[in-house]
């Protein structure tokens, strides 16, 4: 709720504060139990931000997370523990998250260990053997390295691991863009699968909407620190109204060869968000751009059902403009 993280620009010998780089900046949003809330947007966006506040790996300059009714960016660090052991994450490169010195088996069991969450080496041991198993790994792999692996069988250590302490909630920052085509696929059907088995709820990070088509329930899209549209999956891929959403569905490949997309490619770079545009921060590349769209910020909201937008398009002050 109300989600802001600001960095802090300094310059000079002084290092005196010169402004603000808003990576996130009043993001707000709901992820219900057992679903999969996809998160798209350019690098830069402030996405990987988010899902870092989200766990609490950063503190929020502003704003709630609230997790099962607790309010998780307040609470006191005795209690941080508990919830650390229920969200976990998923990395986008799984090679940089495994400590490469410690063996699949100790990756696995240094969890159990943090968390106290079972006392006995054998039973820690039998609990790795079982992970393995359900992300399709062989028993072997227990006292082998995380460079004897492919990228692919490493981030199934990587969602092994996260998967330890028995979470509820997932957060996966890319987790699947580091991987082949072909290896992306498998792995994205394993999350499937253990979401379904183990009650998991998931939010995954992606740049682009064609990874998070076919897990996610609903689809967030962000632009320069904001939520520019929410949306059941199905509705922001057959309907999107935003047009930077429109723009990102344009770019999406279509494998039905007679579909002939209308080409509303982006034009130019995502600005600095250390000095982002006035008003709509999209104005800048905006092919829909009008003179409100430049002074005043169009506020996320309803536009159907389970679909919100934040675009002047669609605010009745601009229908009545038309009308009159
Ligand atoms: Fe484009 Fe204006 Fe809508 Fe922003 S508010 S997306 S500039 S039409
Ligand atoms: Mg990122």
């Amino acid at each position: 709720k109300g989600l802001k993280k600001y960095f802090p620009i300094n310059k000079g010998i002084l290092q005196r504060k010169v402004g603000d780089v808003k990576a996130v900046d009043d993001v707000s949003f709901t992820i219900y139990k057992g679903e999969t809330l996809g998160i798209v947007g350019e690098s830069g966006s402030g996405k990987s931000t988010l899902g870092r506040m989200v766990l609490k790996l950063i503190n929020p300059t502003e704003g709630e997370i609230i997790f099962n009714e607790q309010n998780f960016a307040k609470i006191r660090n005795s209690k941080i523990r508990k919830l650390r052991r229920d969200m976990q994450m998923v990395f986008q490169d799984p090679y940089a998250s495994l400590n490469p010195r410690m063996s699949i088996g100790e990756l696995l069991e240094e969890p159990l260990l943090v968390h106290k969450t079972i006392a006995s080496k054998a039973g820690r041991k039998e609990k790795a053997h079982e992970l393995l198993e359900k992300v399709g790994l062989p028993r072997e792999a227990y006292s082998k390295y995380p460079h004897e692996f492919s990228g692919g069988q490493r981030q199934r250590i990587g969602i092994a691991r996260a998967l330890s302490t028995n979470p509820e909630f997932i957060i996966g920052d890319e987790p699947v863009s580091a991987l082949d085509v072909s290896v992306q696929s498998q792995v994205l059907n394993l999350m499937q699968d253990l979401q379904k088995e183990f009650d998991l709820t998931y939010m995954f990070i992606a740049h682009d909407l064609s990874v998070v088509k076919h897990i996610s329930d609903r689809v967030a899209v962000m632009y320069l620190g904001r939520i520019v549209e929410i949306a059941d999956k199905d509705i922001l891929y057959k309907k999107p109204l935003h047009p930077y959403t429109q723009a990102l569905i344009a770019a999406v490949p279509s494998t039905d060869v007679t579909v002939k997309r209308e080409k509303a490619a982006l034009k130019g770079e995502l600005p600095s968000p250390a000095n982002p545009p006035t008003g709509c921060a999209f104005h800048t590349r905006c092919p829909k751009v009008h003179d409100r769209c430049k002074v005043e910020r169009p506020v996320l909201t309803e536009h159907g059902p389970g679909q919100m937008t934040a675009c002047h398009l669609y605010t009745t002050d601009v229908a009545a403009a038309k009308a009159e």
